[in-house]
């Protein structure tokens, strides 16, 4: 395969000069600039021990330096394990415990705390926000130029700056599609985080998938608000922008007031569904402030119809949206051209991926329709989770197809329509119940802005549904009236037996709503 790592490598050859990274102070970082990072952190990781296959984690604020990191981890073989910056330090001991890496970045402020566990061998070192720290400390490179490596990479032209084979730069690892890329923990919606384990072919094969499907080339400059820890913004965002030789608009997170100021010079957004919801919010965002844009894309959770429509009325922009999870990468997506972006699907397999919906008991595959098991299988698929040998066997069938653990049904375009998790389907007196329907009913109420469905124990139902709703700016919607609405849609055992009204839904970072939260929250309802 040509790896994520080669197709950047292309990139810096073929655009040295050009702004990889464009930073709210006005600073850019070019390709080679990159390039010049890389080899130093690569240098500085070799000197730390890395081999390939050692994991190097990084714990640490968003920046182009981190992102140098991952590169950096690629070139000499690392697998690249980037952790959730709002891990506490407890929770990161687990993680470190688990993943035993090599080297570990955490910023400066956090390098000293009690992570590391006796006679780990892990070497920790700092990287802040601004470069700053031990990882980029002092020139590694020697100045005599004696040491020259003989990486794969052809030099680049002559004077060009940040030719890839700089004295100093490890050799470039020649990575097989089978190698271990990256470790990523899910998001932990559904219990304790796993480590899926990703391949170059993975990372390689679902980035260009993307850029075929989204028409994202060297033209593009996307704004990049979502964190690096996590598939979207690291597997999605930036890999696609660093093959293509694309810019990025490199936020440190979510800013309404900065978007909409980058939108009049961007082409594409990447985003999860709270992004939009926030932006609709702000009177910025206009026909006209969008006149560059050419693609919005919204995942990592459901976006609301509402907000679909909204969008569209507003912007004249269809947000695209697709499905993917930290296992997999992305699966499906709706069109870029040829066919309506449908709001509430996450649109068609992208190109070599098979999806297709089952009776999750015996495996079958259900006709258009009917909703069942999601499972996925192609290049994109991961290869297992992290010392997890007995959970990856149980969720991958004989013939390959990875079980997503979320339910969905083809609709009668092909398009996929996820209808929630497994894991939160409520079953009450033997049947089941798909909160997604009954979230769609009380969304589409006026009084409501968005709402989740979850099932709590019942001593004759064994569950029974509530319903979680916040209202709509301005509104105070009564419970009663909310109920006396939705009961002529639902057969009476989906009817909501009790209805509370909050100010907000509790979510993480991804904007996933956690429903595990809600459910222990009200869970003593009935009980
Ligand atoms: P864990 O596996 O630890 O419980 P998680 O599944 O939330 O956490 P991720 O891999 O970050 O961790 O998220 C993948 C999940 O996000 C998918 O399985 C799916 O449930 C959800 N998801 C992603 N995109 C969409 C989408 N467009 N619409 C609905 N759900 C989506
Ligand atoms: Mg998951």
């Amino acid at each position: 395969v040509t790896t994520v790592y080669q197709s950047f490598a292309e990139q810096v050859r073929l655009r040295p000069g050009k702004a990889l990274f464009e930073l709210p102070d006005g600073r850019s970082v070019t390709y080679a600039e990159t390039e010049e990072t890389v080899r130093r952190i690569a240098a500085r990781l070799v000197a730390d021990g890395v081999t390939p296959g050692d994991r190097v984690a990084m714990q640490v604020e968003k920046s182009p330096e981190a992102v140098a990191l991952y590169l950096a981890t690629l070139r000499v073989g690392g697998v690249f394990l980037p952790l959730n910056t709002a891990y506490t330090d407890t929770e990161t001991a687990y993680f470190i415990g688990d993943a035993r890496p090599r080297v570990l970045v955490r910023s400066p402020e956090r390098a000293a705390d009690g992570v590391l566990g006796e006679g780990d061998g892990c070497v920790v070192e700092t990287l802040g926000v601004s470069g700053d720290g031990t990882l980029l400390a002092g020139d590694t490179r020697p100045t005599d130029g004696s040491n020259a490596s003989h990486g794969q990479d052809k030099p680049g032209p002559p004077g060009a700056p940040g030719a890839p084979d700089a004295p100093g730069a490890p050799e470039v690892f020649k990575a097989s599609a089978d190698d271990p890329a990256a470790i990523l923990y899910t998001s932990g919606t559904t219990g304790r985080s796993k480590g899926a384990v990703l391949s170059h072919g993975n990372l390689a094969s679902n980035c260009r998938a993307l850029l075929e499907a989204w028409r994202f080339t060297a033209d593009d400059r996307l704004i990049h608000a979502l964190p690096i820890f996590h598939i979207h913004g690291l597997f999605v965002a930036a890999n696609m922008t660093l093959t293509a030789g694309a810019s990025m608009s490199f936020l440190s997170r979510f800013d309404a007031d900065a978007i909409v100021r980058l939108l009049p010079r961007a082409t594409v957004l990447m985003g999860v569904p709270t992004f939009y919801t926030r932006l609709l919010q702000h009177d910025g965002l206009t026909a006209e402030s969008c006149a560059s844009m050419r693609l919005f894309v919204s995942g990592s959770a459901p976006l609301l119809a509402a907000d679909h429509q909204a969008f569209e009325a507003r912007t004249g922009h269809a947000i695209l949206e697709r499905y993917g999870m930290t296992e997999t990468g992305m699966n499906t997506t709706n069109p870029y051209e040829g066919g309506p972006r449908k709001p509430g699907t996450v649109g068609r397999p992208l190109p070599g991926t098979e999806v297709r919906v089952v009776d999750e008991k015996t495996g079958l595959a259900l006709p258009d329709g009917e909703v069942g098991g999601i499972e996925v299988r192609g290049p994109n698929v991961f290869t297992g989770y992290w010392q997890l040998p007995e959970k990856t066997a149980s969720e991958f069938r004989a013939d390959g197809f990875f079980i997503t653990g979320d339910l969905g049904r083809i609709d009668e375009d092909g398009y996929l329509c996820i209808v929630g998790r497994g894991k939160d389907m409520v079953i009450s007196g033997g049947y089941n119940i798909y909160p997604k329907e009954i979230e769609e009913l009380l969304d589409a109420h006026p009084d409501v802005l968005e709402s989740a469905v979850i099932g709590v124990p019942h001593p004759d139902f064994g569950e029974t549904v509530v319903a979680v709703v916040v209202p709509a700016p301005g509104a105070r919607p009564r419970p009663d009236a909310l109920l006396a609405s939705v009961a002529d849609d639902l057969a009476r055992f989906k009817h909501p037996r009790a209805v509370r009204v909050v100010d907000a839904l509790p979510r993480n970072v991804m904007g996933k709503v956690q429903k595990a939260e809600l459910r222990a929250r009200y869970a003593g309802l009935f009980a």
